[in-house]
């Protein structure tokens, strides 16, 4: 909505010099750094005790600004600007916000009180933005200032204002009242926020209740008891009082909490809502119930589930190669897209970084889609934005709006796979919070000298389902998650599987089962290797034992004897060929004699595991171990006279012999990313990687580390990184028998891998800094390529990764 110079001129009712009759107003401005539109802004030149906006005048005028609201006229007034004369330029803003609302015949809400104004605000937004068209203030724009400005933003397509009203000394309110006229008021709640500015309490409290006085409603909670002074101010207010459990209330709460929600329900004119609410603590429910009884005063259903937490403030972090990263990964409407574009600006001059936007799909908020993705490229353009990386499909839809270097992905995920290059450049990344940006501020920001292992739970669970399709529904299946998960974390391994429905878990020692029980696993757990002096902590942790000898049958079940227990169930293991630990088939009857001697004990499953599931030469001795199984586990259930778990494939045999799936399958390495085909369809799910510390240039003739093994044959760049064979990189691996991926390209090791630290050569790859990542093994370098360069197997790369290393899960 655009205004003309002289019709401003009349509303805030003050003498002018003229030059320009014909400018337009679109654009309210009170501070010099935030200018956007030169052409169609009207600066207020803002006396404050800290500044005086009259001297940016001049800067502004360089700059194309030739509207200007004054307190006193310039010396120079014939230089083509219009000048509307005050006597106070605040006042004037506030005549003029005042005038543009009354234009307007819209429910327009208020909200009041000492705390969580933005948040009632924000959330009271999330609720009905759905339906219907809100203009609301931006972050928390409520002093005399940010009100005007926030109610000039009103135009002819909202249906819905939600403004907020803060104040911190007396005098203050009649003026945003009389601006924001609302229908409806919120009262969030009644603190010491900003005693000094009013003699009492009750003092504060009236200024506040100032905002109701024409407003027709009111919502408060009953026991700030605030209901007789509103109606000492609005006598015929309507007030809408809610609280929990108060039978007295017009909006009776009830509320049960139990890990990490609310299920929240409240009976009104005779019907019953119900809804759930994703915290528990006394400020969110607060605020949830002001937003739940105003939605209904408008006459709508809240819609509830999408609440997203409300992030006040822009985060500054330092980023990857020279950049500098402004985190705003929660919301993506364009108000705030505003807002982080001034951040960003102030901050990229002081720096004089290329200028990059990383953003998601924008909340159009009952706008077209077309209109908003048009602001967002004159934004762009008028900010000097010089690069764009758009992530999802309705940006992608108008990318040839945009006129800067641009990209598009349709996710997050498909951005950094892309690996995409930024350089000093200040980058902006700002999208809904279901776009999952952070994890772009994550892959941009810079690490602290660190080597990580990371572990991509989404491939896991996709490596779990790929394994499951395999077999059977209804066999049964227990993931391996011995050794720490081979490496990869049993907890997190075992709680995501465990949401999976995985049956069983298999750990190695005892102390790993009880750690999973603390965690709050209450899956069933075998125990692979339970060591005799365990077993009061394995029963009392209600674990499940492997048994592989008379001599372990025996102890264990004069434990559980000593317990008073009886049927503790236990896992019998047969030696079927790998000659490890077990039973012998020809001990079966003796075994059978053995556990009907003894009833505390009960046999929950007998399995037996495969030496070589994975090697087609092997088969002929792997189909004779399957036999031998079945043949010994039929004469048990015989001998025994009842039914137990039979399971004998581990990954290989769940791909090669799935016939002898069974009852239950074991998975191990196939879950970790390591498949013998590409039939299999695993994905990789570990990648240890590091960064460059420091990156040297080195003559022909010198050498590169320990006992000078690192020989050169040429002039070159080599980089030291953090990680060495105390944290599981194979000393084999130095003096070039292996690599590691820089920007995707091979940089051999060079000299003897030390302890902490061990250098790569980079000579070939061009643009390599300091900071730069790298990876140790990925998806393009695999667990299953290292082990053969070094005469091992995959499960001892991954299991090598020593603890000190930390691990970060993506999801
Ligand atoms: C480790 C282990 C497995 C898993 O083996 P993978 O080859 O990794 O699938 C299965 N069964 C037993 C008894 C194990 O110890």
């Amino acid at each position: 909505m655009k205004y003309g110079i002289k019709e401003i001129a009349d509303i805030i009712n003050c003498s002018s010099v003229i030059n320009e009759p014909a400018e337009k107003i679109s654009f309210l401005l009170t501070d010099s750094r935030k200018l956007l539109y030169p052409e169609e802004s009207l600066f207020f030149a803002i006396r404050t005790k800290t500044g005086d906006g009259h001297d940016y005048i001049p800067a502004l005028k360089q700059s194309g600004v030739k509207n200007f609201v004054v307190e006193n006229i310039p010396d120079n007034v014939d230089d083509g600007c219009n000048y509307l004369i005050c006597d106070n330029s605040i006042q004037a803003l506030q005549e003029l916000a005042a005038a543009h609302r009354n234009k307007f015949n819209i429910p327009i809400v208020a909200v009041t009180g000492s705390n969580g104004k933005t948040i009632v605000k924000e959330w009271l937004y999330q609720m009905l933005c759905n339906r219907l068209n809100i203009c609301r203030s931006p972050k928390s724009y409520n002093s005399q200032i940010g009100v005007p400005l926030s109610l000039w933003q009103l135009d002819e397509s909202h249906k819905l204002g939600i403004f907020e009203a803060g104040i911190s000394t007396t005098g203050e309110m009649e003026n945003l009242q009389k601006m924001i006229r609302p229908l409806i008021c919120i009262f969030t709640n009644l603190s010491d926020a900003h005693d000094e500015g009013f003699a009492s309490r009750e003092e504060k409290l009236m200024e506040k209740l100032k905002l109701v006085k024409d407003c027709r409603m009111l919502v408060c909670r009953k026991k700030y008891g605030i209901e007789k002074y509103a109606r000492q101010i609005n006598r015929s207010i309507f007030v809408a009082s809610w609280e929990i459990d108060d039978k007295n209330s017009d909006y009776n709460f009830h509320i049960e909490s139990n890990a990490g929600q609310s299920n929240v329900s409240v009976v009104h004119n005779g019907e019953k809502f119900e809804f759930t609410l994703p915290f528990t603590d006394e400020a969110s429910l607060e605020n949830a119930m002001h937003c739940i009884v105003c939605s209904y005063l408008l006459g709508e259903t809240p819609f509830m589930y999408n609440l997203e937490h409300v992030e006040m403030r822009l985060t500054l972090l330092e980023g990857i190669r020279n950049c500098t990263l402004i985190d705003d990964s929660y919301n993506s409407d364009m108000n705030s897209v505003i807002m982080a574009l001034d951040f960003m600006a102030a901050n990229a001059e002081q720096k004089k970084l290329k200028r990059t936007v990383i953003i998601s799909d924008i909340n159009p908020g009952g706008r077209k889609e077309n209109d908003i993705y048009a602001e967002l490229a004159s934004l762009l353009k008028k900010k000097d934005i010089d690069r764009l990386v758009g992530i999802g499909d309705s940006i992608c839809k108008y990318s040839k709006l945009f006129d800067c270097t641009k990209s598009f992905y349709p996710s997050a995920r498909d951005m950094i796979s892309a690996g995409e290059k930024f350089d000093n450049e200040i980058i902006l990344i700002k999208g809904a919070r279901h776009f999952g940006m952070e994890i772009i501020v994550a892959a941009l920001e810079k690490k602290q000298h660190e080597t990580v292992m990371e572990i991509d739970l989404d491939a896991l669970v996709h490596n779990f389902k790929s394994m499951r399709s395999n077999i059977a529904p209804r066999t049964k299946t227990m993931a391996m998650i011995k050794a720490d998960a081979y490496g990869c974390g049993d907890l997190e391994v075992a709680k995501t599987l465990a949401h999976h429905h995985c049956d069983y878990f298999g750990v190695a020692v005892t102390d790993e089962g009880v750690e999973l029980r603390k965690a709050g696993i209450t899956s069933k757990i075998i125990v692979m290797n339970p060591e005799p002096s365990c077993f009061e902590r394995l029963i009392s942790y209600n674990l499940e034992p492997e048994i592989y000898s008379f001599k372990l049958l025996g102890e264990f079940a004069n434990k559980v004897d000593a317990q008073g227990l009886r049927n503790y169930p236990i896992h019998i293991k047969i030696d079927t060929g790998m000659h490890r630990l077990g039973f012998v088939p020809e001990e079966t009857g003796m075994l059978a004699a053995g556990l009907k001697a003894r009833p505390t004990v009960k046999v929950a499953s007998v399995f037996s595991h495969l030496a070589a599931a994975d090697d087609p030469t092997a088969d002929e001795f792997t189909k004779q171990q399957l036999e031998i199984f079945d043949k010994t586990t039929k004469e048990l259930r015989q001998h025994l006279g009842y039914g137990f778990i039979r399971h004998i494939l581990n990954t290989a045999g769940i791909w090669r012999f799935p016939e002898y799936q069974m009852d239950m399958v074991r998975m191990g390495i196939g879950l970790y990313g390591v498949g013998l085909t590409p039939e299999n369809d695993i994905r990789n799910i570990a990648t240890l990687k590091t960064i460059i510390l420091q990156i040297k240039h080195v003559r022909q003739d010198e050498t590169v580390g320990y006992n000078r093994k690192g020989v050169l044959s040429r002039d070159s760049r080599i980089a030291a990184i953090p990680i060495g064979y105390a944290d599981g990189l194979d000393r084999a691996f130095g003096n070039r028998k292996g690599y590691v991926l820089v920007h995707g390209q091979k940089a051999p090791f060079i000299g003897n891998i030390c302890m902490d630290v061990c250098m790569i050569d980079i000579t070939d790859i061009p643009g390599v800094q300091e900071g730069d990542e790298v990876i140790i093994f990925g998806d393009k370098l695999s667990i299953s390529e290292l082990a053969e360069k070094t005469g091992t197997i995959p499960y001892e790369i991954l299991t090598k990764v020593s603890k000190r290393v930390k691990r970060v899960y993506l999801s």
